[in-house]
């Protein structure tokens, strides 16, 4: 078992290395990543590196695994949110909904108001 996480942690820093410098970065946190993995979000430390405190990510799997770095340059770029703005998304989705359920509804013109309302104050 000690191993094993021995070789994790070897696996991890080398995939923790700033893909500039070759420096270890810093662990500052984790996200969800697809399929149970767990996604770091590493920032290389070294003040000389054109990438100091930039974030770059490491994927984890469910299993401890810690799949090869993928070179995404040239690729589109992945839309990056700001704080909280998936549970903004969802609000805006539930008052599209109400709003399309409000026009059914006899009274529906008044209701549309004022989720309307509510949409100008935020
Ligand atoms: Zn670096």
């Amino acid at each position: 078992m000690s191993d094993n996480s021995d070789s994790f942690r070897t696996t991890f820093e080398t995939a923790s290395m700033c893909p500039k410098c070759g420096f270890i970065g810093e662990d500052r946190g984790t996200s969800p990543g697809p399929k149970k993995s767990t996604i770091h979000h590493i920032y290389c430390g070294n003040a000389r590196c054109k990438w100091y405190n930039t974030p770059y990510l490491v994927q984890v799997n469910e299993d401890g695994s810690i799949p090869k770095p993928t070179n995404h340059t040239g690729e589109k770029k992945v839309y990056e949110g700001f704080e909280g703005h998936d549970e903004r998304a969802r609000e805006l989705i539930d008052i599209f909904k109400r709003n399309a359920q409000a026009e059914i509804k006899p009274c529906g013109a008044e209701i549309l108001w004022i989720t309307r309302k509510n949409v100008l104050k935020n």
